[in-house]
């Protein structure tokens, strides 16, 4: 249920009545706009007499909300929330950029193509040191020694990174990593959407292989509701019955995100395709259908790649590819 308060509520009308809520059993979820403030009520809101609340001389309107995430729901939240990666924003107007190769995996590799996505124009530096592979005999990652890297590889070009973390356990060897990425497989992880729910780190939340939408902002709430509002939603294709692309990029589901939600959202189009000559148009279908930011695989020899070599694109070629998204970006 959300209530729609007057312009004209004083703050201590405001708390008088979120205490009451509490009183109540319900938690509270407070979105104060340029003009109007929304309180989200969570819990068993049955109880609540909705002509009563109406009949009140601060209510504007009094609505209840169908869909099982509350956090997340731009109903409960009309602003756009802008995700602060380590002073690089995300959402609300401030586009992002998340660039660098699908596994770190040596000093020279991490180093020379952050500094080539730098030069390109990205925002951020991606890099994945703990692996979720199909195959166990697949190069795993270098773990603890990728985040050490990586966070070199930010010491000299200035770029905050991104890193896939896998288990709860892994959280201590992550505290210096700018936003945790939690990748497609683990989509699900409840015990890791929660733990990384108890800190205030920023989460690029990718969609899982065969997760709805629904499935996935729940997943987010998972994540909100331990008290971490910092959650990026990332659309990295979809398993269909096609099997010529990787996966099936689901477009649709960036625009859809833009009216269920407010969190920032972001398109992958590396992992929707798998091939590099699809990742030009795919970014460009992406900004156009609303996205946030990018999350671009690049590797300074993508030839040589431990992991996802058919999909990682040259420093060249993103030159390439990050000037169509600033011309796909100029339309808007
Ligand atoms: C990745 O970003 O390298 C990755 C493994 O992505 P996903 O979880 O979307 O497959
Ligand atoms: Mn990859």
């Amino acid at each position: 249920m959300i209530a729609v308060l007057k312009e004209t509520a004083t703050e201590q009308q405001i708390s008088n009545l979120v205490n009451w809520f509490e009183s109540q059993g319900l938690k509270v979820n407070r979105s104060k706009g340029d003009f109007v403030t929304i309180l989200g009520l969570i819990g068993d809101t049955t109880k609540i007499d909705i002509d009563l609340l109406r009949g009140l001389d601060i209510i504007d309107n009094v609505m209840r909300i169908s869909e099982p995430f509350k956090k997340a729901n731009r109903k409960f939240h009309p602003e756009d929330t802008v995700v602060d990666i380590s002073g690089v924003k995300i959402g609300g107007g401030n586009f992002a950029v998340m660039a660098g190769p699908c596994s770190v995996e040596n000093e020279e590799q991490i180093i020379e193509t952050a500094k080539a996505v730098k030069a390109a124009g990205a925002t951020l530096l991606r890099g994945g040191a703990y692996k979720p592979r199909t195959s166990p005999y697949d190069f795993q990652g270098l773990h603890e020694e990728g985040i050490k890297l990586l966070i070199k590889a930010r010491e000299i070009t200035g770029l905050p990174i991104v890193s896939e973390i896998m288990s709860p356990d892994q959280l201590s060897v992550f505290e210096d990593v700018d936003c945790l990425q939690v990748g497609a497989r683990n989509m699900q992880n409840f015990d890791l959407l929660k733990a990384i729910g108890k800190t205030k780190k920023p989460v690029l939340l990718k969609r899982g292989l065969s997760a709805t939408i629904k499935e996935w902002l729940m997943s987010a709430e998972y994540i909100m509701s331990e008290g971490n509002p910092n959650v990026i939603l990332c659309e990295r294709g979809i398993r269909t019955y096609e099997t010529y692309t990787r996966n099936t990029f689901d477009v649709s589901a960036i625009s859809a995100l833009k009216e269920l939600t407010h969190l920032p959202v972001v398109g992958d189009p590396s992992h929707a395709t798998g091939k590099v000559s699809l990742i030009k148009p795919m970014a460009m279908a992406a900004v156009v259908s609303g996205a946030d930011g990018l999350e671009i695989e690049v590797h300074n020899c993508p030839k040589k790649a431990l992991s996802d070599a058919a999909q990682q694109l040259t420093p060249e070629q993103f030159v390439g590819v990050m000037k169509d998204i600033e011309k796909a970006r100029s339309i808007l």
